[in-house]
């Protein structure tokens, strides 16, 4: 993409109004646009770096044999009254219909997704299924104060898994574990995230959370170095401030905001619902559920607290909105500008074509200096730059976002550099 036709621009400043870090960074650097208190535009910039996210969850989901779909976000109040939700979660987002009747905004999708399975998943031989979507949710929040972090309107993907029997449901809850593991690697977070123990409310004794470290975080985790896991605030007393795996009482103190959790459900929700299957002897059983999820644009908002500087976002390789950016140096002599623009041009096809996605700043108008502190302010992990510094000896400048180290490359081999 070339920088002279992208619609967006960066700002000289964050803006005033808002108060979180990370809505304040990527609103500067035009990856995002507040429109209310916790709801945001994804602008494209923003939005290439979402659809990263998404992807690696898709291919870690699909790869243990997730099966997506995608349930409506406007949904009828009666499903939320089988299961007394109506009543009970207070961020449900309500609304009336030209019909008079009542609807909710989905917040979370048991209540849709166990009558849609139950229509064709009724026997033994059908279990276990994993069924997930990646979709905007809707919540209530009082405090929607932290950008990206907690929106009133943002996207979760949500996993819901259905099983014979417990033992089922033990096993693909831990491989879940691994798979989140593996997401969050990817998401360039894994050294500041830990699954952490939580209340796991009536069903089980504990659920698990996925906590990335930052102050910018609403929750407060105790983490044990030795095991390398973590315990919420809100439990510490009923594990007796000990770690739940070495027993060690010496724990230390973060701030950390909820990435993802998984939850083991048993049958909290495909009861209401009557949802049973039969069994090898023709018994009927209760369906037995997991639930799993990740906010991703709260994943996005955690990356920016996580991953600057002072000069901008600094994204990790797999999730920034473009591999490279590409820095032409316009100069004043004009066959000297002739060669940089051509150049820089002939580099950033190439570069397409060996696969590369490239941000090429090829404005006119921009001066040097700008265009550097746009690179460093939108964070793509590799700045090219053809300058008549670089074209003196046939090469361009390659520095590595978030290093100071730079070094000149000859253009024959900058194709392959990755
Ligand atoms: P929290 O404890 O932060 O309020 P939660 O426990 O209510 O979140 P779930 O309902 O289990 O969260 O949602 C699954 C995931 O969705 C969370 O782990 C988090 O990553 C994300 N999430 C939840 N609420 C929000 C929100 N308001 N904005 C952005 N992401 C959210
Ligand atoms: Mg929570």
């Amino acid at each position: 993409m070339r920088l002279s036709t992208l619609f967006t621009k960066t700002n000289k400043e964050a803006p005033k109004d808002e108060l979180s870090f990370n809505a304040r960074i990527l609103m500067q650097a035009g990856f995002i646009d507040k429109l209310a208190a916790g709801v945001y535009t994804y602008l494209p910039l923003g939005l290439r770096v979402l659809k990263k996210i998404e992807a690696i969850i898709r291919q870690e989901i699909d790869a243990v044999g997730g099966q997506e779909v995608l349930m409506p976000a406007l949904t009828p109040k009666s499903i939320w009254e089988t299961t007394g939700r109506w009543q009970n979660l207070d961020v449900l987002f309500k609304l009336v219909g030209s019909d008079s009747r009542e609807y909710a905004l989905g917040a979370t999708h048991e209540e849709v997704v166990v009558p849609a399975v139950a229509q064709h998943v009724f026997s033994y031989k059908d279990l276990p299924v994993y069924v997930y979507q990646i979709q905007d949710k809707f919540r209530n929040e009082k405090r929607a104060k932290s950008g990206m972090l907690r929106g009133r309107e943002f996207i979760m993907k949500d996993l819901y898994s259905f099983h014979a029997d417990e033992t089922d449901l033990d096993s693909f809850y831990k491989e879940m574990q691994k798979v989140y593991f593996k997401i969050f690697e990817r998401c360039g977070l894994l050294d500041k995230t830990y699954l952490t123990f939580a209340s796991g409310g009536s069903f089980s004794k504990y659920s698990h959370e996925f906590q990335t470290i930052t102050p910018a975080g609403e929750d407060e985790i105790y983490i044990c170095e030795e095991c390398q896991i973590a315990i919420n605030r809100e439990i510490l007393d009923d594990l007796e401030r000990k770690c739940p795996n070495c027993g060690t009482k010496s724990l230390r103190m973060e701030k950390a905001i909820e990435v993802g959790n998984i939850f083991k459900l048993k049958d909290k929700y495909s009861a209401p619902f009557g949802y049973t299957y039969l069994d090898e002897t023709g018994k009927r059983k209760p369906v037995i559920m997991g639930c799993y999820g990740i906010g991703l644009s709260r994943l996005m908002g955690t990356i920016a607290e996580v991953r600057h500087d002072e000069r901008g976002l600094v994204w990790p390789k797999e999730v920034a909105p473009f591999s490279v950016q590409l820095i032409q140096v316009n100069t004043k002599d004009l066959a000297e500008n002739n060669k940089i623009k051509l150049t820089a041009e002939k580099l950033y096809k190439d570069l397409q074509q060996s696969g590369m996605e490239v941000l090429f700043d090829d404005r006119d108008e921009a001066s040097a200096g700008e265009k550097f502190a746009d690179a460093d302010l939108i964070g793509c992990p590799i700045r090219l730059v053809v300058s008549e510094r670089s074209l003196n000896s046939d090469s361009v400048e390659v520095k590595k976002r978030g290093e100071e180290e730079k070094e000149l490359v000859k253009l024959s081999k900058i194709s392959g550099y990755k």
